[in-house]
């Protein structure tokens, strides 16, 4: 752990950081500049939109849609409702397969008639005293699902945490450990009250007796802008508000690493606090995606992505409607320079290599990337070199290179602990594609099961 000073202060805030490995990681490509996007003259709006079953469409082909209209329904765990993200004629059905196979529908929406929501004044709907069940109810009703990461239903999450005995604590992940965060940052900077509120309803509906702000050490004034704001709040005596300032380093923000790191600030804070228990962890998207459910009753319309790469002209975070095409999203940042080798919906670290330019935005992307050829790890494969670059980086103690030579040979059949990360393909001056080659063993699960 490492201290800092604080600001203004003069005194010393400490640093809780992941353990070990990890990578400083940078890239020019990414966007800093903020706009809103065009809407979109036609909208492809998936019935998956996370990591789930498909919603049952309620809507026909012909038939007119308002915008935040339900148009398909949820089908019990692991689904979530679907609403149109604008108003129009649903003119016909689209199927497409990703990189895994797996096979989509969308309902395609020409966009007519008037806005529901967008520009209008809204009616803010009072929470503070609804029971749990009920927040939680609404935020199934709107559809809304982890905006980040697998994109699981929120109501999936709460039906486990119902069962959680002991305390919970929301945690709400601000760290900035990838350029390709950009979008949550601008969200942070644009909408940081409601942020604020969001974490008080999420709470409130997870039944949280703590929240704790988890802000990177590149951001940490950000820290006192939130817990002044939780301050403010008629909660704010019965859910106090904690921040904790964590490191930079890729990917201090997985799931793992940032328990490790709110574990060792719990175990600083023993004395002063009561334990943390469950920790529930929620991105500013996603707790922003809660507060518009719960105080507007609006689902997910639209959302901030970062665009960019070495393909992309104009890099550019664009506030953009779900269902908008990658095709439109990227004509909006001056199109494509020439033809990208390949493109990524999210970090180009760890995200989903996509087929068709055509795939729209949904709600779990908050990153576009296009890269040109030279920025693909991978495509030109030398032997390793053997520098150990990739093991003193992997935060999870693995040895990629080992991992990766027995993997290609057939020596492994199935990895356990990679986070798909990418740190090691990242530093490897061979260019091996390790984290592809040893995530796709982990996807067989077990314990570095073998073939001999
Ligand atoms: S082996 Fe897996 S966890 Fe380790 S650095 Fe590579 S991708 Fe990350
Ligand atoms: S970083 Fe690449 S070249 Fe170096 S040991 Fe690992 S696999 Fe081999």
């Amino acid at each position: 752990m490492e201290a800092v000073p604080k600001a203004d202060s003069g005194m010393s805030v400490k640093i809780y950081s992941m353990p070990r490995g990890g990578i400083a990681f940078e890239d020019p490509f990414a966007p800093h500049k903020f706009e809103t996007a065009f809407l979109p003259v036609l909208s492809v709006i998936p019935l998956i939109q996370h990591t789930g079953n498909k919603a049952y469409p309620i809507v026909f082909i012909g038939e007119y849609v308002k915008e935040g209209m339900l148009i398909g329904r949820g089908q019990g765990s692991g689904s979530a409702n679907i609403h149109a993200t604008v108003p129009g004629k649903v003119v016909r059905m689209a199927s497409w397969k990703t990189i895994d196979g797996t096979a989509n529908e969308a309902l395609v929406v020409r966009l007519e008639g008037s806005f529901e929501k967008l520009g209008k004044r809204e009616t803010p709907y009072p929470w503070e005293d609804l029971p749990s069940f009920e927040i939680q109810r609404i935020i199934a009703e709107y559809g809304i699902v982890e905006m980040d990461e697998g994109g699981r239903p929120l109501s999936d999450l709460f039906a486990e945490l119902n069962m959680v005995t002991g305390p919970i604590t929301l945690v709400v992940r601000c760290v900035f450990d990838d350029p390709w965060l950009a979008a949550d940052m601008v969200l942070c900077d644009r909408r940081l009250k409601d942020v604020v509120e969001g974490a008080f309803i999420t709470a409130c509906a997870c039944k949280a007796s703590r929240i704790v702000y988890a802000v990177s050490k590149n951001e940490k004034k950000r820290a006192a802008q939130f817990i002044a704001t939780a301050s403010q709040q008629s909660l704010a005596q019965k859910i106090p508000s904690d921040s904790v300032i964590v490191g930079n380093k890729y990917p201090q923000r997985n799931r793992r690493e940032l328990e490790l790191a709110i574990r060792a600030y719990e175990k600083d804070e023993k004395n002063e606090r009561n334990e943390l228990g469950h920790l529930f962890i929620a991105g500013p998207a996603t707790i922003a995606a809660v507060f518009d459910a719960v105080r507007f009753k609006k689902p997910i319309l639209d959302r901030y992505i970062a665009v960019g790469g070495s393909a992309v002209k104009e890099p550019k975070v664009l506030k953009v409607r779900i269902g908008t095409r990658l095709r439109d999203v990227f004509d909006q940042c001056g199109g494509l320079d020439g033809s990208p080798e390949r493109i990524v919906v999210g970090s180009p670290l760890s995200g989903r290599t996509i087929l068709d330019i055509d795939e729209p935005v949904v709600k779990t992307i908050y990153a576009a990337v296009a890269l040109k050829r030279k920025q693909v790890g991978g495509i030109v494969e030398r032997s390793c070199i053997g520098c150990g670059e990739c093991r003193s980086v992997c935060p999870v103690g693995l040895d990629p290179e080992e991992l990766f030579k027995r993997c290609k040979t057939g020596g492994i059949l199935a990895v356990y602990g990679c986070h798909g990360c990418g740190c090691c393909e990242i530093v490897c001056p061979s260019r091996l594609p390790l984290k592809d080659i040893i995530y796709q063993a982990q996807t067989n699960r077990g314990q570095y099961e073998t073939a001999d």
